[in-house]
């Protein structure tokens, strides 16, 4: 079943709250993010694209945030 996922943005100059959708169908009942916890699948679909602030007007690309104050890590065996 495709369901429609879609990501919450901030708008970096003016606040207003930019949904942003995910091509991406992904089994979850959960099907809207914050831009601080995107699932990696969802993510891979929105990175680059072009998104407008309705109330601004300014055009914005979906950037994965290098700069993230966390990463996730993990404990690889060996
Ligand atoms: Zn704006």
């Amino acid at each position: 079943m495709e369901t429609t996922n879609s990501v919450i943005f901030s708008c970096p100059e003016c606040n207003q709250q930019v949904e942003v959708h995910a091509k991406a169908a992904i089994l979850n009942t959960l099907n809207l993010y914050h831009e601080e916890s995107v699932p990696k699948p969802i993510a891979e679909t929105i990175i680059g694209n072009t998104v407008y602030c309705p109330k601004c007007g300014d055009r914005f690309t979906v950037m994965l945030d290098t700069h993230s104050a966390t990463v996730p890590l993990f404990l690889r065996k060996g």
